[in-house]
């Protein structure tokens, strides 16, 4: 006979979104009014979250995948060109450069905060580089001032991957406004989210009109009014473009979602601080890194084990929280050790030593608006139980 788990030992999820009766509404109105792909939702979505970030342009696409991809096609990355991104991050950064017939040249970050590490943006320069691409690992801006005095002198373009960064700020500016083009994620655990989702936003007019008609088969115009009333049915293939266009099902859940950032971002932070409270105590873990001129959009919760203190490592911490019930994941494989990287650039685990430090010793801890008090309570019970028991 099964017994149903009682809630206070059901196990605890790394991750989940949190939709409420609002978003299920405004998909259930989109459903009944005929017009279900890009169209006046996604126009309403664009807008909204382009006032929310500060850009003057947005374009919805279907992933935060699609948009880095337009977002380099536009900047006119091609064949020979090179790309320089950090090692930390996920597969999506790295391959869309690939897909352009690109170089992507990989380089270390910051023990700090896991992000790129200015000093070998410039060592990893070349005549060939065009394009840098920051990741704002964890929901905390990188140090953008010191990589745009960086990109600036070398005439590099920088797009920033704000996949875990909406929403958040830099010395009062929104990320969204720092770069060249910054691309969102709005996957179904990201900050906030529309199932599967993206934005590419800029202040560039021109980026902006080539991204939005590459993302919908490079057709002429506005090309999907041609179907509302007085739309023309003529287009021209300008060229040979994507299918990376946002429906108005993914925008209207976004719009909803978009209303309740801050909402959302406040319950992150209250586990954050509730984890760093509890956690700070003990020799045995390093925080998060907490800047103050930087507002976190805490995707990420990642606690790093100091090496040396506890008799076991982080794969075993994080089977002893499976045991537990407590999800948990590890942000990221470093890109330079999977092995389409290796094997195509010749790749060395050492050749990153930070970012294989980091790798190695980091436990991401379930952080998520959904969490009840008496989650986050067990959490913080197993994981300090962990520190105790086996130093
Ligand atoms: C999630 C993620 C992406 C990809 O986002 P999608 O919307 O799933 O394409 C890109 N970069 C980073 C750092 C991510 O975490």
């Amino acid at each position: 006979m099964k017994i149903a788990p009682t809630t206070s030992t059901s196990p605890i999820r790394f991750a989940l979104p949190d939709i409420g009766e609002a978003e299920i509404a405004a998909v259930v109105e989109v459903l009944r009014s005929g017009w279900i792909t890009t169209g006046p939702k996604t126009k309403e979505f664009e807008d909204a979250f382009g006032r929310a970030v500060g850009a003057s342009h947005t374009v919805m696409v279907s992933s935060c995948t699609a948009a880095l991809h337009l977002a380099l096609e536009a900047l006119g990355v091609r064949a020979g060109d090179e790309v320089i991104l950090p090692t930390m991050t996920f597969a999506s950064t790295a391959a869309v450069v690939v897909h352009l017939g690109a170089t992507p040249v990989l380089v270390d970050v910051r023990a700090s905060d896991h992000t790129i590490d200015p000093s070998a943006i410039e060592a990893a320069w070349t005549p060939r580089t065009r394009v840098v691409i920051p990741v704002h690992f964890g929901g905390l801006p990188c140090d953008m001032d010191e990589i745009l005095s960086i990109a600036r002198a070398r005439d590099l373009r920088v797009v920033d991957d704000a996949a875990h960064c909406f929403p958040a700020k830099y010395r009062g500016r929104s990320v969204g406004t720092l770069a060249d083009i910054s691309c969102f994620s709005f996957y179904a655990i990201k900050t906030i989210t529309t199932g599967e989702g993206g934005a590419a936003v800029t202040a560039n007019e021109e980026w902006a009109a080539r991204m939005r008609k590459m993302s919908l088969h490079g057709l002429s115009g506005a090309a999907w009014k041609r179907y509302l009333d007085g739309g023309r049915w003529y287009y021209e293939i300008e060229d040979p473009g994507y299918k990376y266009n946002m429906t108005d099902i993914q925008s209207a859940l976004g719009l909803v979602q978009l209303q309740r950032a801050h909402e959302l971002l406040d319950r992150r932070r209250h586990i954050a601080e509730l984890y760093d409270a509890a956690f700070r105590k003990y020799e045995a873990f390093e925080l998060p890194a907490r800047l103050s001129d930087r507002d976190h959009a805490h995707h990420l919760y990642v606690l790093k084990l100091r090496p040396g203190v506890l008799r076991f490592g982080r794969d075993e911490f994080i089977a002893e929280l499976a045991r537990a019930g407590v999800g948990a994941s590890v942000h990221f494989i470093p890109l330079h050790l999977h092995p389409y990287y290796r094997g195509r650039f010749g790749y060395e685990p050492d050749d990153f030593p930070t970012a294989l430090q980091l790798y190695e010793r980091s436990i991401s801890l379930p952080i998520y608006s959904r969490m009840t008090g008496e989650e986050i309570d067990r959490v913080i019970e197993v994981v300090t139980g962990l520190a105790q028991s086996r130093a």
